[in-house]
């Protein structure tokens, strides 16, 4: 077992009573005010050089090694959590109604404090800094990542990494993984308004249909798979929601509904936006209904850089065992705000995966009610990202 496994076993017990407090104690985006305060007290009591909050709920710190001036490498997790009533039935469950770590920044947080404590007592091993970056508000758009770059909290970082817990088979857990190149989708919302006039079902030629236009506008996108993008690029586009009509022997005067696309490229994102208007103006004159197209950015595609990737793969056998690296073949088909500190400044990036097994009977996914990710997991978390820290200063 290396250095970096045994140590991060050692404080496994004190981490795990962090994760509970903090996933007893949820906290939406952007009110993280106990679990920022839980953090900014651990680092102090931890020892690291420089603690600060560049925004209300976030927390940045610095350890610095020993070694002299070096580079620098960012270490990010997040610290939110999730409007869900929670039902994994665990015994240090919500004590907030309505409110749950679902999506495991629980986990990421108190890993990240262990990363903190266990730099620390590194000093001597590694030249340069290590930043420690506690974001707030990663599940609301436009995402915290957003504010924390503004705020100058990239500069002079040469890589930055991130992880991710994942509920998977109980046999992966502690199982880190990922891969080169895009690595989360980028996930845009679509909205269209439909408007016609509304009018008596037994005279159509008096009324454009706006029921029928919206038919005609989701099976029209559906053509984006089949005809706009390479067999080797992929893209989800789907409308999840619908309204409009009110009796059965009436045209509607109105349909909205609403959707969600993902991609992994920037060009397979914007022919979806493109086809998303072509579409909406094909209907608009064959249906003679007034139809609006509109659309939110969302968070852009994860890229994991190539270089950054193969050192990792290169480095991370030997801090936390072969049987626990595994180099994933697909991207994940989430989003995540991690995407902005490389998209925004062009500093090389990777987000790691944590497979995290799962508590109770069966798998449930992130943001789910009854997900319950295993604890054993995170000693291979935090050996993980401190080790690779220490190695990319040392590179
Ligand atoms: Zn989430
Ligand atoms: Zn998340």
């Amino acid at each position: 077992m290396s250095k970096y496994l045994e140590m991060a076993f050692a404080i496994r017990d004190e981490i795990a009573e962090i994760r509970r407090d903090i996933h007893r104690h949820p906290e939406v985006g952007n009110t993280e005010e106990r679990t920022s305060r839980l953090v900014r007290d651990k680092l102090a009591e931890y020892g690291v050089d420089t603690i600060e909050s560049p925004t209300p709920t976030s927390v940045v710190a610095t350890v610095r090694g020993n070694k002299g001036a070096g580079g620098c490498i960012a270490l990010r997790c997040d610290l939110d959590a999730l409007p869900v009533q929670e039902e994994t039935g665990l015994p240090f469950s919500s004590e907030v109604p309505n409110v749950m770590h679902a999506c495991g920044h629980d986990m990421h947080c108190a890993m990240m404090l262990g990363n903190a404590k266990l730099l620390c007592s590194l000093r001597d091993e590694f030249p340069g800094t290590v930043k420690l970056i506690f974001q707030h508000n990663e599940e609301i758009m436009p995402g915290g990542a957003r504010e924390l770059i503004k705020a100058g909290v990239m500069e002079g970082v040469d890589a930055i990494l991130g992880m991710h817990n994942f509920p998977t088979e109980n046999d992966k857990t502690g199982v880190i993984g990922f891969k080169a190149g895009p690595f989360t989708s980028a996930s845009d919302g679509y909205g269209f308004n439909i408007i016609g006039t509304g009018g008596h079902g037994s005279q159509p030629q008096k009324a454009p249909d706006p029921i029928l236009a919206a038919a005609e506008i989701i099976m029209m996108l559906q053509q984006i798979q089949a005809r706009e993008i390479a067999p080797s690029d992929s893209a989800v586009i789907m409308m999840n929601t619908i309204q409009g009509g009110k009796a059965p022997n009436s045209i509607a005067d109105r349909v909205f509904m609403t959707g969600n696309a993902r991609s992994y490229t920037a060009e397979v994102r914007q022919k979806i936006a493109d086809h998303v208007q072509r579409v909406a103006q094909a209907v608009e004159t064959v249906s003679r209904c007034k139809i609006e197209a509109g659309s939110m950015r969302g968070y852009d595609s994860c890229y994991n850089n190539e270089e950054l990737s193969a050192f990792l793969f290169e480095q991370l056998p030997a801090i936390v065992g072969k049987d626990h690296v595994e180099e994933f073949k697909e991207p994940m088909s989430f989003g995540e705000d991690f995407s902005f500190y490389s998209t925004l400044t062009g500093i090389p990036a990777v987000l790691m995966i944590l497979q995290a097994g799962h508590e109770g009977d069966e798998v449930s996914s992130l943001h789910n009610a009854h997900c319950a990710v295993k604890e054993e997991a995170m000693p291979y978390g935090m050996a993980a990202m401190t080790g690779a820290a220490v190695a990319f200063l040392n590179r």
